[in-house]
C-alpha cells in the first residue's frame, strides 16, 4: 500500500489526488459562472482563479463535457502540462478551445487506463435531465468564448480510481445497473433513498462522499452554499439540499458506511479518511 495519498475536494464534481508526485484530477470547476449568464452569455473563465487553485496536474479526467466540468479544463492543461481525458465532445471541445492535440486523449466506456500509479476504469453514467443541456453532437461552429449550451455533452462516465490499494468510485449516474465495489464512494446527494438502497448494497462503500452539492452559480469568494435541490417525484426535500439529511439517510440505509463532507481544498491523507 503506498504511503501517503493526498485528496482535495475542489468544490462541484471537482476532485484531486495526488500519488507519488503524479496528481490526477477530476472536473475541475472555479469560475462559477452566475445562473443568468449561462442561459444568454457567452462565458469565459476566470484565468486567475484557475491558476490560483491549481499548480499541478498530470491527467485531467473529464465525467462530461457541461460547462460545470469541462469549461475550467483548457486553463489547467495549459498551466500544468497535464493531459486531459474525455469522450469525444470533451476532445473536440478542448480542441476548439485551444488545448493543444497532444494533450488531449479521447477515452470510452470500458477502457482501463493506466496512468502513472492511477489505474482508471471507465464505465457508463446516466446523466440527470436538465431542459437545455440534453446529449447531442456539438455545434459545427466553435468559435470560443461559448455560450453556456454550447458546451454539450454526448456521454457521460463513472470513473473507477485504484491508487495504492484504495479504491474510488465517481458519481454512477441516474440508474446505474453495474457498478463495481469501492472504498470511496462519491455520489450526489439528491436522490431517492431505493436508489442508495440499490447502489450501497452493491458497491459495499467504507466512506460516502457527496459531490455536486454546492450552489456552482455563486462565485468562490462567498461562502459555500447548497444548491436549490433539483426537481423529483415524489419530492425529498423543499429548498435546499440537505447534508445532515443526507448523511441520516445513508447512514441508516447502509450502517457500515459513513458519510465524509471535506471542506473545500483542504488537503487530506486517503488513509485517514478511510480508517477514521
Ligand atoms: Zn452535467
Amino acid at each position: 500500500m503506498t504511503a501517503s495519498i493526498q485528496f482535495r475536494w475542489l468544490g462541484v464534481v471537482g476532485t484531486e489526488l495526488t500519488a507519488n508526485d503524479q496528481t490526477l484530477i477530476i472536473d475541475p470547476y472555479f469560475t462559477r459562472i452566475p445562473i443568468l449568464r449561462t442561459f444568454f452569455c457567452k462565458i469565459q473563465p476566470d484565468h486567475e482563479l484557475i491558476a490560483e487553485k491549481i499548480k499541478h496536474g498530470d491527467f485531467v479526467l473529464i465525467t462530461h463535457p457541461h460547462f460545470d466540468h469541462l469549461m475550467d479544463v483548457p486553463d489547467v492543461v495549459h498551466n500544468t502540462g497535464a493531459t486531459a481525458l474525455g469522450s469525444a465532445n470533451s476532445c473536440q471541445l478542448l480542441a476548439a478551445l485551444g488545448v493543444d492535440e497532444q494533450r488531449i486523449r479521447k477515452i470510452e466506456v470500458g477502457e482501463k487506463l493506466s496512468l502513472s500509479d492511477f489505474e482508471v476504469e471507465v464505465f457508463r453514467s446516466k446523466h440527470m435531465w436538465v431542459p437545455g443541456f440534453t446529449p447531442g453532437l456539438l455545434s459545427p461552429d466553435l468559435k470560443p468564448p461559448l455560450k453556456a449550451h454550447s458546451y454539450r455533452m454526448d456521454e457521460d462516465f463513472s470513473f473507477l480510481i485504484s491508487i495504492g490499494g484504495y479504491r474510488l468510485l465517481t458519481d454512477p449516474g441516474e440508474n446505474p445497473a453495474e457498478v463495481p465495489s469501492a472504498d470511496i464512494l462519491f455520489v450526489f446527494p439528491y436522490r431517492h433513498d431505493v436508489y442508495y438502497e440499490s447502489l450501497l448494497q452493491q458497491v459495499q462503500p467504507n466512506v460516502v462522499s457527496p459531490t455536486h452539492w454546492d450552489d456552482f452559480f455563486r462565485p468562490l469568494s462567498k461562502p459555500l452554499r447548497p444548491l436549490i435541490q433539483p426537481p423529483k417525484w415524489p419530492p425529498i426535500s423543499l429548498g435546499r439540499i440537505n447534508l445532515t439529511s443526507f448523511r441520516n439517510r445513508i447512514e441508516r440505509i447502509y450502517p457500515p458506511t459513513k458519510v465524509f463532507v471535506p471542506e473545500i481544498f483542504q488537503t487530506y491523507n486517503l488513509s485517514e479518511i478511510i480508517q477514521a
